[in-house]
């Protein structure tokens, strides 16, 4: 792929084995400047229909080498993927806006995804089960479920879409993957690395085109034996009607609404820190961003004025600049939900600390913001804002604040501030979460599940569960006389 800024450039979609430029394409936007950086090609559903034969023919091949040999090419994407981290890292910046340093982070958990998988292909134990009777025996084993089509969001363009490539390839199971329409380029380089891996044609293949009808064709197709998608709930609920006609399996990484409680006896600092990180990092469009920040009344002044000076602080730029700690939102569209947010939560009392505007400038700019004693039926504390506005308000006791946080359609991530040791296991026991960072504002780590509770999705990404999504779950009964 030559470099980007070449426009007028048409990147290609990855095709059993080989690069294909259509002649249908869309323009890739850079957030930060609002230029068109690239095009990227746009499959028919023919396309889709023939890389699900070919992968299925791929199947055959794939699933008979062992874990190892499998485990051996993730190993080798995984080198390629850190051969490239610093041009990986760009285009993430150049198509999603988010800050470099935060794309090189991106980049090194993406390899870390693959070396983890790569190990865990040749884990993939079954059990032999003690019978009930003396005359038979019982084994346990798994399969991989077959061809897995990947859809995944834009917000983490690199690292989502690697998170369900690696584990379904370690299975045993070919992939098609679909990425975000405004972030295709990152998923085009990453076919690079798999393609400079060797891996056999029609294993690992790249679309990108009209969403609906793709997913149509994977939802009906029945050479497509799983769905794995990351994106909102709303079109997470579209899949599950439209797999029933099937009995289409899905796993659903969905929308979240994380909720942060901070308590009188946690450290300030640290909190502070954390709610920085869970709240700003990714601009705020992040699925585990923290979307209402809880604070017990004792700490709230001292954590509020600490909290905005240093949100004040935070640098706004575009992402390459090194200096940068707040890049763009991805659209037009996120900057004026930010804006219909703060409205929402100001009209109903709330005081604006800093921040509150779009930026004037080119690019889709938003303040980092921070408002205080936000009503409780604010829009901003029910709908995810995905932009760097932090809405605070106060609770007096445990009980009061365990309600508000588990008062949501969601149940992706939360966090809880306190160093009382018995207060954090009641939390952890009793927060409706998949997810909880105890004075950690980043829990995210290839080793554990990633996935949540309530409408923020069905199953688990990384860690022993990561695997499993893409493997089929055989009783052998022997009859032995
Ligand atoms: P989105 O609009 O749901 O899009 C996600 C993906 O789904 C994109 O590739 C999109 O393609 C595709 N898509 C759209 N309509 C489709 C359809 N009818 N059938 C099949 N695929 C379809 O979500 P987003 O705005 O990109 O991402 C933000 C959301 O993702 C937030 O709610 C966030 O919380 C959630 N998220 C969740 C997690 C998690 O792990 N739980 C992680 C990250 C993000 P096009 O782009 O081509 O339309």
């Amino acid at each position: 792929m030559p470099g980007l800024g070449q426009a007028m450039k048409t990147y290609p979609v990855y095709l059993n084995g080989e690069w294909l430029v259509t002649t249908d394409s869309v323009g890739v936007v850079n957030p930060a400047s609002e230029d068109i950086i690239g095009r990227m090609s746009q499959v028919e559903r023919r396309h889709v229909v023939q890389a699900l034969e070919d992968a299925h023919k791929a199947f055959a091949g794939w699933r008979q080498i062992t874990g190892r040999g499998r485990g051996e090419i993730l190993e080798r994407i995984a080198d390629e993927v850190h051969r490239r981290r610093e041009e990986l890292a760009r285009i993430i910046t150049l198509e999603n806006g988010k800050p470099i340093a935060q794309s090189q982070g991106e980049v090194a958990m993406a390899e870390d995804h693959l070396r983890w998988f790569a190990e865990e292909a040749r884990r993939v134990y079954g059990r032999v089960v003690p019978p009930q009777n003396e005359s038979k025996r019982h084994l346990v084993i798994k399969t991989p479920m077959g061809v897995v089509a990947a859809i995944s969001p834009w917000n983490f363009p690199l690292v989502l879409a690697v998170r369900k490539v690696a584990p379904a390839l370690a299975a045993g199971c070919p992939v098609i993957l679909k990425p975000a329409r405004q972030t295709p380029l990152s998923a085009v380089t990453f076919a690079e690395c798999v393609h400079a891996a060797e891996l056999p044609a029609g294993v690992f293949q790249l679309v990108a085109g009209n969403a609906a009808e793709i997913g149509r064709e994977f939802l009906d197709n029945p050479l497509c034996r799983k769905i794995t998608f990351t994106g909102s709930t709303e079109v997470g609920r579209k899949l599950i009607a439209g797999a029933a006609a099937r009995v289409k399996p899905l796993s659903l990484e969905l929308g979240g609404n994380a909720p942060l409680l901070v308590f009188d006896d946690c450290s300030l600092d640290d909190a502070v820190k954390g709610t920085l990180l869970a709240k700003f990092r990714n601009t705020g469009q992040s699925c585990i961003a923290a979307n209402r920040i809880y604070v017990q009344r004792g700490v709230y002044p001292a954590f509020l004025q600490s909290l905005t000076e240093k949100v004040v602080a935070l640098k706004v730029g575009d992402g390459i600049d090194p200096q940068t700690q707040i890049g763009p939102l991805i659209d037009r569209a996120a900057v004026d939900k930010a804006a219909e947010h703060v409205n929402d939560a100001v009209n109903g009392g709330a005081k604006l600390l800093c921040g509150g505007h779009p930026l004037k400038r080119e690019g889709f700019f938003f303040e980092p913001t921070v408002l205080a004693d936000v009503g409780r039926n604010s829009l901003c504390m029910f709908e995810e804002t995905f932009a760097p506005v932090a809405p605070l308000t106060c609770f007096d006791t445990e009980r009061e604040a365990v309600a508000l946080a588990n008062n949501s359609d969601y149940g992706l991530s939360a966090y809880v501030f306190t160093n009382d040791m018995k207060r954090m296991f009641r939390l952890v026991e009793s927060l409706e979460a998949g997810m909880i960072g105890v004075n950690d504002g980043l829990p995210t780590t290839s080793q554990c599940p990633f996935g949540g509770v309530k409408q923020s999705g069905w199953g688990r990404e990384l860690g022993r569960e990561g695997v499993d999504a893409f493997l089929d779950t055989k009783h052998i009964s022997l009859q032995l006389d």
